[in-house]
């Protein structure tokens, strides 16, 4: 089952997203006020905005550039925003109009810095704690603002970085429900039910990832023998824990990298790792002999249960396909020669193909 991105991706994206709109955007923005204010011989307001511009554009061309990054370039943003709320905030803009421009460049902040409730609030206790300093302190170059103006300011920002958390806090929670949603799906996609163990889906993603070391390697196709019979005499229950039973009677015999999968109905296929064919298929009798020994308790009645087996060699990554055709005529051979068996692809093998 293919799930598209996966909530990782999602969210560098998401990121990516937002620091491409508010570069874009507060880039566009700052050059004007920035021509503005030099128009207007505000040559320290200017030469900031200005700078500003071309540090969001520089923000936007890395991120483009790198992509993997999305998450640090946006908490610089973040810091940014922070530099850039309290400087409007202190400076007053242009006749203390520059805090109205602060709320939003506040918001900005929230948004690109957010990663937990914990870390906005703390960043947003800051900014307030230097900005209510810088209007209450003794600091000549702050905009000298109506003393009444001075806690609306504050109880203003204060109030917008609350609901910013809150929305963003939000937002949060409803990702990572959706990322252990994928996450489940995910686990649920590639195993089976009945027995926990890997299905095909899962087990051909498994040989995908498998390291060099885990080769020459050998596919095992196991099938138990007679099993409608079980079905049809002690019911379909009965036959869930049997199939129950062979696979965890097989899993105790996997080590290591080794991959155990239900291949189907009552069908499993073992890929033995870092292992010749012939150990394999001395191993798959063990298996064998070991499973006819023990008899399972069906309906009140004792009964001896045997599979049949086909083992084939897989020497290099890639070729699993050709081992599963080659351990499956095996098999069959097993079962024509009358089951309770493991029989090698091997020179036989060689001569179907
Ligand atoms: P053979 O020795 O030739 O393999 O004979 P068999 O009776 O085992 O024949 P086959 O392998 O074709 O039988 C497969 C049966 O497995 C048919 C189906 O009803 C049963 N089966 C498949 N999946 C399940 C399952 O999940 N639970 C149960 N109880 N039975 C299943
Ligand atoms: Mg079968
Ligand atoms: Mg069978």
């Amino acid at each position: 089952m293919h799930f598209g991105q996966t909530p990782e991706e999602i969210e560098a994206s998401r990121r990516g997203l937002l620091v491409a709109l508010f570069a874009s955007a507060g880039s566009l923005i700052l050059v004007v006020f920035g021509i503005l204010s030099l128009l207007e011989a505000r040559n320290g307001l200017a030469a900031i905005l200005l700078l500003n511009a071309v540090l969001c554009l520089s923000l936007l061309l890395y991120n483009r550039l790198t992509q993997a990054h999305a998450r640090e370039v946006s908490y610089f943003f973040a810091g940014q925003a922070f530099v850039l709320a309290l400087y409007l905030t202190l400076s007053g803009g242009v006749e203390g109009s520059g805090v109205f421009f602060a709320f939003p460049v506040v918001m900005i902040m929230v948004m690109a810095g957010f990663s937990t409730v914990r870390g906005a609030f703390a960043l947003c206790t800051l900014l307030m704690g230097v900005m209510a300093l810088g209007l209450y302190g003794p600091f000549p170059a702050v905009y000298e603002y109506d003393p009444v103006q001075k806690p609306r300011i504050l109880v203003g920002l204060a109030a917008l970085c609350l609901m910013a958390i809150l929305a963003e806090w939000m937002r949060v929670r409803s990702y990572r429900a959706i990322t252990d949603t994928h996450d489940q799906l995910s686990v649920d996609a590639r195993h089976d039910p009945l027995t926990g163990l890997l299905n095909r889906r899962g087990l051909e993603e498994a040989t995908r990832t498998m390291e060099d070391e885990a080769f020459p390697a050998a596919v095992a196709l196991l099938d138990l023998d007679h099993f409608k019979q079980i079905n049809d005499a002690c019911g379909h229950d009965a036959g869930d824990v049997v199939i129950r039973s062979v696979a965890d009677h097989l899993q105790r015999h996997c080590k290591g990298r080794d991959l155990l999968c239900r291949w189907g109905g009552e069908e499993f296929l073992i890929l033995l790792t870092s292992t010749s064919g012939s150990s394999a298929r001395a191993l798959l009798d063990d298996i064998r002999e070991g499973f006819a020994r023990t008899p399972i308790v069906l309906a009140g009645e004792t009964r001896s249960l045997s599979f049949s087996a086909g083992v084939a060699e897989l020497p290099r990554r890639g070729q699993f396909d050709a081992a599963v055709q080659q351990a499956d005529r095996a098999l069959y051979r097993a079962k024509q020669a009358g089951r309770n068996r493991v029989l090698a692809a091997g020179v036989e093998g060689r001569n179907e193909a």
